[in-house]
């Protein structure tokens, strides 16, 4: 049974949808149970007491409510969605001024009118509720007060109608207050946890992913080249003796060589490239899609175009150079020991004499790849 409800409830939720829109769709499912259930039951009672008109009204909006219920459910597009919420509030607004017009059981209609401006609201949000407040509180009071009350089947006393009117604003106003603030603090707390998710991926000095948000990629992208049966590169940079620039120009200029040679990096990657600050002084280039040859020729454009072009600190030219280590990564060589290659290949040409690129496969050349990954 609790099951079964729960089901009803999440029915048309998914994770590909905005929190906002599954908190949503659960109301909609929920509200429409409550509309469809209690116009059912009034509608049997009208039914019984040969309420003919009042029991037909009821049963078509229990139906509106079904459907509406259904429509987001089975069409998952957020037209659909829209469509459904406007069917619930056209639905709750038409039979509340019905209840307005007839006066219902004992001319206790009205009191429903207090259920419209919190479900718009929340519904149809702050812009889009706040104009279908106004035109419903127009259309009431026409219908209260116009064409000499030509159009009420009942009879209120003047005092009631504008209490009623008088009041129905008033919950209309704090209803929109309170959906606005409500937007207000999701926005803000969206914009928070975007900010640290993005915080906690990225390197505060040079704004590239950091090793955290390296990692994901390269999982991400190993698992894509595991279901394509393709290859991916990577390749380690390390600044050369970046210890004595420090030495020479100190820690806080020494960061300013760590953004500008990030810059030189970048504006060499192609756009499906990933660069990210792996370490201190050190780099990762993702080459998706690409052959270790291929990420040989990118990185010695990038470490020539690094060597070509002197870095500007304080307003005295710096020449850096940088080391290389490349390893392909095949669904057969995984993340952790393809990072381990690639740092053996940079080792190897730090000690040849630094500033060149070094692939793994000419140290260990791709036939016993396979067989040492496991020793590595
Ligand atoms: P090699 O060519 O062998 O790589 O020489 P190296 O001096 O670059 O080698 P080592 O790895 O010993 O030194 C790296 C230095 O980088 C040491 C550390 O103080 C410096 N470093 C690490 N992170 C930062 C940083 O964020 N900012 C600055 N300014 N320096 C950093
Ligand atoms: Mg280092
Ligand atoms: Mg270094």
């Amino acid at each position: 049974m609790f099951s079964t409800f729960k089901q009803y409830v999440f029915s048309g939720v998914s994770r590909h949808y905005k929190d906002e829109t599954n908190r949503r769709i659960m109301v909609v499912n929920l509200f429409a149970a409550v509309g469809m259930s209690i116009t059912f039951l009034l509608g049997c009672r009208a039914f019984i007491a040969a309420e003919y008109p009042l029991s037909t009204t009821l049963f078509t909006a229990s139906v509106v409510f079904a459907i509406s219920q259904r429509l987001q459910v089975r069409v998952p597009t957020a037209s659909a969605r829209t469509a459904s919420i406007t069917l619930l509030i056209l639905c709750l607004m038409v039979l509340t001024l019905l209840l307005l017009i007839t006066g219902g059981k004992d001319n206790t209609g009205p009191l429903w009118i207090y259920l419209v401006p919190p479900v718009t609201m929340f519904f149809a949000g702050f812009v889009r509720g706040l104009l279908s407040l106004i035109a419903f509180t127009l259309v009431s009071a026409i219908v209260l007060f116009g064409f000499d009350e030509a159009i009420l089947f009942t009879q209120y006393t003047y005092a009631f109608k504008t209490r009623l009117l008088y009041s129905f604003m008033t919950v209309s106003f704090l209803s929109a207050f309170y959906e606005y603030s409500r937007q207000k603090s999701y926005d803000t707390a969206l914009y928070l946890s975007e900010q640290f998710e993005r915080q906690a991926k990225h390197d505060h000095l040079t704004q590239l992913l950091n090793r955290r948000g390296a990692q994901q990629c390269l999982d991400r992208e190993y698992a894509r080249i595991v279901r394509n049966k393709s290859k991916f590169s990577i390749a380690i940079a390390d600044i050369d003796r970046f210890k004595s620039i420090n030495d020479s120009l100190g820690h806080e200029q020494g960061d300013e060589v760590l953004v500008q040679i990030s810059k030189v990096f970048t504006t060499r990657l192609r756009a499906q490239d990933i660069l990210a600050r792996w370490g201190g002084e050190e780099f990762m280039f993702i080459f998706n899609d690409t052959n270790e040859s291929d990420a040989i020729e990118a990185l010695e454009q990038i470490r020539e175009t690094l060597n070509g072009a002197p870095l500007n600190i304080k307003g005295h030219e710096f020449h850096v150079t940088a080391s290389f280590g490349v390893s392909e990564v095949t669904p057969d060589i995984d993340i952790s020991t393809a990072i381990r290659r690639a740092d053996k290949a940079l080792y190897y040409s730090k000690d040849n004499g630094r500033d060149q690129v070094c692939a793994i496969s000419t140290i260990d050349p791709p036939s016993s790849l396979t067989k040492q990954s496991s020793s590595l």
